[in-house]
């Protein structure tokens, strides 16, 4: 690989014609939303962009123009000239067999990127894979529309949790800034995805924050989702978007856990303040993600897995070194 991958990357699709682009299995708002902005730039060169994913996008997502023609299936046939991978750290986590039969171009940031493709664009100072999409548009010399604008928007938003994260820098705002002078109506988008919710997710939050358990002198919380708690409160699966976010309301907490089990494994978020490291966590259990925002599953759960799970997350807490509210400075 070059010192720019950037440049490979550009020429590489300027001289193909057919691409299909995939992401990680249950995408998220910075997987659909770099994968419709690359599209729809692609398309506007004239060439063939196919969005194929093993899961549906989930609801919040689905007013994104051109979302209705994501594809969701576990293989591709055919040749492409390019698969291009986003936001994915490994080839595997996309779930879509016949990828491996093309020529594979990897853009991600998540952190301990496999570099899996023929070519690679790894950048974990992104905060989210948007941020560099919207760089490889201004490559490709495609100017930005409101459905490209509103797509770069929403891996934004999302993957730095409502500009929250550690993981903005200034390139976050450049990004925004061209959003919102395409004219992407920035605050309906913004509704769309935090005030769209069904009620039973509004049942499903208070119950989750009743019944939330504190560790650790309360700077760790743990929630936990079950099959009886959806079916209770009405909270459909695919309609929890944020509710891991609510602890770290609370000035004590630097960690959440979010247990959420369904059909016999357990699907595991993490999500932190700060210096405080779940990406390392989640690796510990097979997952990844980022410093503040990372996953993993337990294939096979039960209370000693979770109690290590705990344990980790405990150390990362005290290890940190940090109280986020009380260190100087803040
Ligand atoms: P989630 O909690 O599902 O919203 O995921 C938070 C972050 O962790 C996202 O960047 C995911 O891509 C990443 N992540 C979640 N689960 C896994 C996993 N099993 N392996 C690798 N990364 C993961
Ligand atoms: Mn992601």
């Amino acid at each position: 690989m070059t010192s720019d991958p950037l440049a490979r990357i550009t020429t590489a699709l300027l001289d193909g014609e057919r691409f299909v682009l995939a992401s990680h299995v249950r995408p998220d708002g910075d997987s659909i939303g770099s994968q419709l902005a690359l599209a729809h730039a692609l398309r506007a060169l004239g060439k063939t962009a196919r969005i194929v994913n093993h899961d549906a996008p989930p609801a919040y997502l689905r007013t994104l123009p051109g979302a209705d023609g994501i594809e969701v299936a576990a293989a591709v046939d055919g040749r492409f000239d390019a698969a291009v991978v986003l936001e994915c750290g490994t080839l595997e986590r996309t779930e879509v067999a016949g990828l491996d039969r093309q020529p594979v171009v990897n853009i991600d940031h998540h952190a301990g990127n496999a570099m899996y493709g023929a070519l690679n664009w790894f950048d974990p100072t992104a905060a989210a894979c948007a941020e560099m999409v919207h760089d490889l548009i201004a490559a490709l010399d495609v100017a930005l529309t409101p459905a490209i604008g509103a797509a770069l928007y929403a891996g934004i938003l999302t993957d730095t949790g409502s500009f929250r994260h550690a993981n903005i820098t200034a390139r976050t705002f450049e990004t925004c800034r061209d959003v919102a002078a395409c004219g992407v109506d920035v605050a309906a988008l913004a509704a769309a995805i935090y005030q769209n919710s069904s009620l039973g997710k509004l049942r499903l939050t208070g119950r989750l924050l009743n019944e939330m358990r504190l560790e650790a002198d309360g700077r760790v919380a743990v929630l936990r989702i079950d099959e009886a708690l959806l079916r209770e409160t009405g909270c459909p699966p695919d309609d929890m978007e944020g509710v891991i976010n609510l602890p770290l309301a609370a000035r004590d907490v630097e960690a959440v856990i979010m247990l959420r089990t369904l059909d016999g494994a357990t699907r595991v978020s993490l999500r932190s303040k700060g210096l405080v490291d779940v990406r390392a966590v989640a690796a510990a259990f097979g997952g990844g993600g980022h410093r503040n925002a990372a996953g993993c599953t337990l294939d096979v759960p039960g209370p000693d897995v979770e109690a290590r799970l705990l344990a980790r997350t405990v150390a990362a807490v005290t290890e940190s070194g940090t109280h986020v509210a009380a260190a100087p400075g803040f």
